[in-house]
């Protein structure tokens, strides 16, 4: 059975980079009937930020990818947070020393950086393996009745992987292929702290394979990581998950990663729910405040690193499931484009319920507090076809709301010509005498009445619209005048005439 985990560690909001990882691995277990799983890793005490587990929950339900196993939800495997789990990991660290494949090492944070500056001086870097372990203050260097003595006298220590000289490591990657790591270049990583936590690695490893993880998608910068979890599996005797590292979401220029800090830089967020920093009071803004809606920001991350193999573009939920496979997912780095997910937006909007929309842009604006959804929703039908946001119905509709107080400069040279207060004057009477004041009989008989006057229709169409609307633009006029009404129609054309 297939069971992904997506594992964020609660630093802070969730960027799209992570929704991204979420998605992807929830795709992967529905596509294979799996189970996803939500765990948090939350062992870095210093790192953690409050608020930021439940920021990472609602992120995900409003994405409309929920986990099926997690916090509070089915908790098969759990607790879920690491930090609750503490009790679980030394065990595992023991068990790594008994069998030799890591051990206890002392130094001291100031040793550790005297080290460093001394190679440094050289020209060299300090690398914690087999160049220098035996001569830093560990178990290896130690003698046994050493060691015993300053762990009885419970003097800090840390627990470090042993890792080998001299050999090549074969790892493989399901979206890069086949790797091979020198094992001289890698440290021996601590995997358990002086504060009784256990590192990233260890917790993660240990936590993958009790809760029977069978393949690890994740983000491209967890890669170099790879040949220390392999080695881990080993030296546990455990069979290691399959593992897939998604690529890199590159800023807009397609230059570079693009950070967290971009969205503000740049004017489009980067976070799917808006957030405050508690410690500085900044607020970073949201797919969800700025008026995207979810099926847009999935669709869109979707194609952040994979894509069908065909001309697709628009997908459900459903048919990402059905389409998605790892083998499609590029290696390279995938260009983030504000304007995509815009037009995604754009497409979904036109599938939204004007009902529902009516609600949301009545939220929007104080003028609309006295005005019927029911009237609301007529107009969003005529005018969301140019839509992106919720937002957008202000200018592309405010006429239906409210008469037009001045009229465009520009509009009014074009549209108001010579003759065109005599026509409008005109018009009043044949408007006045439409008794049944459909889109239909407003349209034959205004159309009926030109014609049968044999001028242009621009003549009688351009200030007619200038008059209803303010200025040249929004939808049928004929539409217009329907929903506004007879009385108010009237009302806009004696006050352009005057
Ligand atoms: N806690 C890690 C993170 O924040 C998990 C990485 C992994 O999936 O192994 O992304």
């Amino acid at each position: 059975d297939v069971r992904v985990r997506f594992a964020p560690s609660p630093t802070g909001p969730l960027h799209i980079g992570g929704v991204r990882t979420a998605l992807f691995n929830y795709l992967f277990a529905k596509k294979h009937n799996g189970t996803f799983v939500l765990r948090i890793e939350d062992t870095d005490q210093n790192r953690y930020v409050e608020g930021a587990e439940n920021y990472i929950i609602e992120s995900l339900k409003w994405c409309g990818i929920p986990f099926d196993e997690g916090v509070g939800t089915n908790e098969k495997y759990g607790p879920y947070r690491q930090s609750e789990r503490k009790h679980l990991y030394k065990q595992y660290a023991d068990q790594l020393i008994a069998s030799g494949n890591a051990y206890y090492a002392f130094d001291t944070a100031e040793e550790l950086d005297a080290h460093r500056k001394n190679h440094e001086a050289k020209g060299k870097t300090f690398i914690y393996n087999w160049h220098n372990r035996l001569k830093l203050n560990n178990s290896l260097s130690l003698s046994e009745a050493d060691v015993k003595a300053k762990l009885d006298a419970g003097e800090d220590y840390v627990i470090r992987f042993l890792s080998p000289q001299d050999e090549t490591l074969h790892l493989t990657d399901i979206i890069r292929g086949n790797i091979t790591i020198d094992t001289n270049i890698l440290d021996d990583k601590v995997l358990f702290k002086a504060d009784g936590m256990p590192t990233y690695h260890l917790a993660n490893i240990v936590d993958d394979y009790l809760m029977k993880i069978t393949h690890v998608i994740r983000g491209e910068e967890w890669l170099p990581s790879l040949a220390l979890h392999y080695q881990l599996y080993k030296a546990f005797g455990w069979e290691a998950p399959k593992f897939a590292h998604l690529p890199l979401i590159l800023k807009p220029t397609g230059k570079g990663k693009l950070s967290k800090r971009d969205g503000d830089k740049l004017g489009f967020p980067v976070f799917p729910l808006a957030y405050k920093d508690e410690k500085t009071g900044d607020i970073s803004r949201g797919y969800r405040e700025d008026g995207y809606f979810p099926e847009a920001v999935v669709n869109f991350l979707a194609f952040l690193g994979w894509n069908p193999g065909t001309e697709q573009e628009i997908f459900s939920l459903d048919e990402l499931i059905q389409a998605f496979d790892l083998s499609r997912v590029n290696k390279s780095g995938a260009r983030f484009d504000p304007d995509k997910i815009k037009w995604f937006n754009h497409h979904y909007m036109q599938e939204q319920n004007n009902d529902i929309l009516a609600e949301q842009f009545k939220l929007l604006y104080p003028e609309l507090k006295d005005i019927d959804v029911n009237y609301i929703a007529l107009v969003i039908n005529l005018i969301k076809e140019r839509a992106t946001f919720v937002d957008d119905f202000w200018n592309l509709g405010h006429f239906f709301f409210e008469t037009p107080s001045d009229l465009d400069e520009k509009s009014v040279k074009k549209a108001w010509k010579e003759g065109s207060a005599e026509l409008m004057t005109e018009l009043t009477g044949i408007i006045s005498n439409i008794e049944d004041f459909t889109v239909d009989t407003i349209q034959t008989t205004v159309k009926g009445w030109i014609t049968s006057k044999e001028i242009g229709f621009g003549k009688v169409m351009m200030p007619l619209r200038l008059a209803l609307v303010g200025a040249l633009q929004g939808p049928d006029v004929f539409d217009i005048m329907y929903l506004i009404g007879k009385d108010e129609s009237l009302r806009r054309i004696e006050n352009t005439i005057n």
